[in-house]
């Protein structure tokens, strides 16, 4: 079944996390699903990152004919690598030097012939047409990784997927309180009656 990208999925509050973020449940081998199986869930997701990412440009990507899963797979080890370095930082251990080094490859590749521009956040890629959107990503990490955002960032207790915490106090917990903020609330609730029948039907049983 084809993945709906509502809104929903574009809460991390940069592009590359919310490519990191095709990925649920990381950290639990058991429930780990991957939204992108295929070249055409990619394309969707990356449509979608053009009207619901936030930085309200569209991205391009395309791929020649019969060259589908190749490209997923180049696209994939990006996200991988991309991943592998914000968790980490977001889990507060070193960044492994190799991801860095890979995304700075990817980086360096893609950015050939797109002119620059100097911007808010520093050096900017600047194009008339749509960024590649790998480029995009690669472009998303180096301005994370060299802002305010790398201490900020966190990893949803749910369902893993990593956000920055753009609060004032840095209070956030979760990715999304309409999504996992809510299971949690319910899964609390859940508990506390639980504990509270719990010693009655105890008593019952003796
Ligand atoms: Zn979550």
């Amino acid at each position: 079944m084809a993945n709906i990208w509502t809104e929903r999925q574009f809460v991390g509050g940069a592009l590359a996390l919310d490519f990191a973020n095709t990925v649920c449940f990381r950290a639990d081998p058991m429930r780990r699903f991957d939204k992108l199986k295929d070249w055409n869930d990619l394309s969707d997701f990356v449509a979608a990152a053009g009207r619901h990412g936030g930085s309200g440009s569209a991205y391009r990507i395309a791929c020649g004919a019969g060259a589908e899963s190749m490209a997923l797979a180049y696209h994939l080890e990006l996200r991988e690598a991309v991943d592998d370095l914000l968790r980490a930082a977001a889990l507060g251990i070193a960044p492994p030097t190799g991801d860095l080094r890979r995304i700075l490859r990817f980086h360096h590749d893609l950015i050939a012939g797109i002119p620059l521009r100097a911007g808010a956040h520093g050096l900017e890629l600047g194009t008339a047409k749509p960024l590649p959107f790998a480029a995009a990503v690669t472009q998303s990490v180096l301005v994370i990784a060299h802002s305010e955002a790398l201490i900020r960032l966190k990893v949803c207790p749910n369902c893993h997927w990593l956000f920055i915490d753009a609060s004032r106090n840095a209070t956030r917990v979760w990715c999304d309180m309409a999504t996992c903020g809510n299971r949690a609330k319910a899964e609390r609730h859940r508990r506390r009656r639980a504990a509270f029948h719990e010693p009655a039907r105890a008593g019952m049983e003796v």
